[in-house]
């Protein structure tokens, strides 16, 4: 933990905070919705998760970002370390985007243990991750987050590589970012096998755009018996263009506060306080 708080600080002027939810703040992706959606609710989901959620056996409505990103924009190096595998900008050589990540999720997992053992209704027994999808080319078999994970000390022992497979058919589809309960499937399990009942799982992935990759794999999860599905994602990536006044507003307040580790989406500063001192 200390190499990751050192890791982390080092570069903690890339992150940014992830909103909790509240009004104009979609309570599954903790950014949108847009302007058509919005209703001014409190705790209205955003049309780009109606629409991921949709049409599966089950999706999760528990999903945890670490960090919002965004795509183009040089004042945010995340978004090319996680998803380009790029190093980071200003970054000492021996800081490779595996260590970063590593250090990301280990800070961030220490931090929110409770929090996130809270959503999934007590502590996880599994921790596994999406495996990556490429349009038109075949599923990498090896996906660079599982080297991540067994480096993570906190998660590595219940760790579960390639428990969800692929299935290439449905890939094009996950890239336009619509979801399908078949697009993942689980290794081994025929059809309805209850093989992971009463499994509290930790999903984790690298980045969220759609969700349509997380809501696609926490639906098979469900679909084979799992009790509770967290996804916990490092990056969270938004696009603040004009014409969406309402993430732009999210990601102008991200921008013009520091990052704190100690905050997490799951509570907001105060919260998070009273409930670290009640346990
Ligand atoms: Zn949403
Ligand atoms: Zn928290």
């Amino acid at each position: 933990m200390g190499d990751a708080r050192a890791v982390t600080d080092h570069v903690i002027q890339l992150y940014r905070n992830v909103p909790a939810t509240r009004s104009g703040v979609c309570r599954i992706c903790h950014t949108g919705p847009n302007n058509r959606y919005d209703t001014g609710e409190p705790y209205c989901i955003c049309s780009s998760c109606e629409r991921t959620m949709g049409g599966l056996y089950r999706p999760t409505t528990h999903v945890v970002p670490i960090s919002l990103a965004v795509q183009d924009g040089d004042d945010n190096g995340l978004f090319k370390i996680v998803v380009s595998k790029a190093n980071a900008r200003a970054a000492p050589s021996w800081m490779t985007p595996h260590t970063l990540m590593a250090a990301t999720l280990s800070r961030f997992y220490e931090a929110h243990e409770a929090c996130l053992t809270g959503l999934a209704g007590g502590p996880f027994t599994l921790v596994t991750s999406i495996p990556t999808t490429r349009r038109n080319q075949p599923v990498e078999a090896f996906h660079p987050l599982i080297r991540v994970i067994n480096d993570v000390s906190a998660l590595k022992d219940l760790h579960k590589p390639q428990l969800l497979l692929a299935n290439d058919e449905y890939v094009p589809r996950l890239y336009d970012r619509y979801s399908h309960p078949d697009a993942f499937h689980v290794m081994g399990a025929q059809k309805e096998d209850q093989v992971l009942r009463g499994e509290r799982v930790l999903l984790v992935d690298d980045w969220f755009i759609s969700g349509a990759h997380v809501q696609s794999a926490a639906s098979k999860l469900f679909e084979h018996g799992a009790e509770e599905v967290v996804a916990l994602v490092i990056i969270r990536v938004i696009d603040p263009s004009p014409s969406r006044p309402n993430r732009m507003a999210i990601w102008q307040e991200a921008s013009a506060e520091p990052f704190d580790f100690d905050r997490c989406c799951i509570r907001d500063r105060q919260d998070h306080a009273k409930h670290v001192s009640n346990l």
